[in-house]
């Protein structure tokens, strides 16, 4: 600090360790509804809900009056002396959601830390199970489960990865099904015109690395931003349930982002018929306007920890269940039964659906729309002759034109590219998803007019 005034033109240093170092960002200064202001006064379109997060839009009073009544009467209580009444009552409301036999909820914060909860309770649990070897996690290639050690190394986002390579877990990887029923053909799912067996390989991977040491095997439902809104065959996540028990392997399902009724259902699981272990949740479970997040446990493993470890997870976070988080989440929670958010997903999830397949009829730059609820995406195409744009400075045209969405880059080896996933904020309405889709269709449109 110096008490001399800074020259008129010398720049005005930013201290914050920006995402990009380098980047411009623009400033958020007020949100509403589906749309975010800079301080320029622009709008944007949110088409991402920030990062699939803010699933209830921008200024929902009700969430935002919990929220301080909360901070006003406590505001932190540390989860290793006291329990609230207000985790009491959301970790209640969660669990009435969960598939049956998932009962019991632990909170964290992101969905990192959630994710590391969970392998580290998988781990535990076979530790008092008398299966001391089982430490593995089997995690799929194309996949996001956080950035945090562990979670990178259960992940399959070859990108994030690479560079971190040496600090990673060694743990082993199998492919991740590419979309129903397009590309997903597994003889072991009885579809025509085999191309992969997925649960054969998970089957030599268990053959090769031992039951024995295999603790727990990851995976995302619906995989969002690795795949881009990649739903696999009906059957494929019963098949792995049965390995899964088999093996004695604990099945955890990341829903941090497909949670609270992103593709149409409560949980995405729900798609598929199949009861997890560890469901991991955070993002949307507030709406974007706390972190919060959690993991929901099967009473099979509850059991356990009651049993045999005298009732102690062995872990554990300062902000783990924040009163002021759960006021959050439990308001939101409120709001999606009141307000009818999971009919409206459904409902406008067909609607962004249809105009999205009619925009790809006549835009040879998007691939076929993929998705369930409004967890939609599609490939962004590569077209002769024409010049090629990554998902990142496509977004980055269509913030110009006044909407945001999620870019991807998939697969490393070129065999699913480039995509873009739209996930707006779940309480949508047409006339936004009209807008939306407009400026989609600009974008796609100025990529071929701009060529800079
Ligand atoms: N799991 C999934 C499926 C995600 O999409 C993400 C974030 O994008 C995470 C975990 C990590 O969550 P967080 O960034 O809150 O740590």
């Amino acid at each position: 600090m110096s008490n001399v005034a800074a020259p008129a033109e010398a720049p005005v240093r930013d201290h914050v360790f920006h995402r990009n170092l380098l980047k411009k960002y623009p400033v958020a200064v007020r949100a509403a509804g589906v749309y975010i202001f800079d301080s320029d006064g622009k709008a944007y379109l949110d088409a991402s809900s920030g990062a699939v997060a803010a699933n209830l839009g921008h200024g929902v009073q009700e969430i935002v009056d919990a929220m301080a009544a909360q901070a006003i009467q406590v505001a932190f209580a540390h989860t290793v002396r006291f329990e609230t009444p207000v985790m009491v009552e959301t970790a209640g409301r969660i669990a009435d959601l969960s598939p049956d036999g998932l009962e019991t909820v632990y909170f964290a914060s992101g969905g990192s830390e959630a994710n590391e909860a969970a392998m580290k309770l998988a781990r535990q649990f076979h530790l008092d199970s008398g299966r001391p070897g089982k430490h593995l996690v089997v995690g799929r290639w194309q996949s996001y489960h956080g950035n945090t050690l562990g979670a990178l190394s259960a992940g399959g986002d070859v990108g994030r990865r690479t560079s971190f390579s040496p600090m990673l877990a060694p743990y082993p990887h199998v492919s991740a099904p590419e979309n129903e029923p397009l590309e997903s053909v597994c003889p072991h799912l009885g579809s025509p015109g085999e191309q992969f067996d997925y649960i054969g390989e998970f089957e030599q991977v268990i053959a090769r690395v031992g039951a024995e040491n295999i603790s727990a095997f990851i995976c995302e439902a619906i995989v969002g931003s690795q795949q881009g809104a990649v739903v696999p065959h009906p059957k494929y996540l019963g098949r792995v349930r049965e390995l899964c028990d088999r093996h004695d392997i604990v099945l955890i399902v990341d829903e941090v982002m497909t949670g609270f009724g992103r593709t149409g259902k409560n949980f995405a699981v729900e798609h598929f018929g199949v009861t997890p272990d560890i469901i991991t949740f955070g993002k949307g479970v507030t709406g974007g306007y706390a972190p919060l997040s959690g993991m929901i446990v099967h009473d099979r493993i509850v059991d356990v920890i009651r049993e045999r470890s005298d009732g102690v997870f062995r872990h554990g976070y300062t902000y783990s269940g924040h009163p002021v988080c759960l006021a959050a989440g439990n308001a939101a929670l409120t709001y999606y039964t009141d307000n009818s958010v999971l009919e409206n997903v459904v409902a406008q999830g067909r609607y962004l659906r249809e105009k999205l397949d009619e925009l790809q009829a006549r835009q040879p730059r998007m691939g076929p729309v993929r998705g369930r609820g409004l967890l939609l995406g599609f490939d962004l195409l590569d077209v002769r002759g024409r010049r090629h744009i990554t998902s990142e400075a496509f977004n980055e045209m269509a913030m110009q034109n006044g909407a945001i969405f999620y870019p991807g880059k998939g697969r490393i080896d070129g065999i699913r590219g480039q995509h873009l996933l739209i996930a707006p904020p779940l309480t949508i309405q047409r006339v936004d998803i009209d807008l939306m889709v407009d400026i989609l269709e600009q974008t796609l449109t100025d990529v071929d007019v701009d060529v800079s």
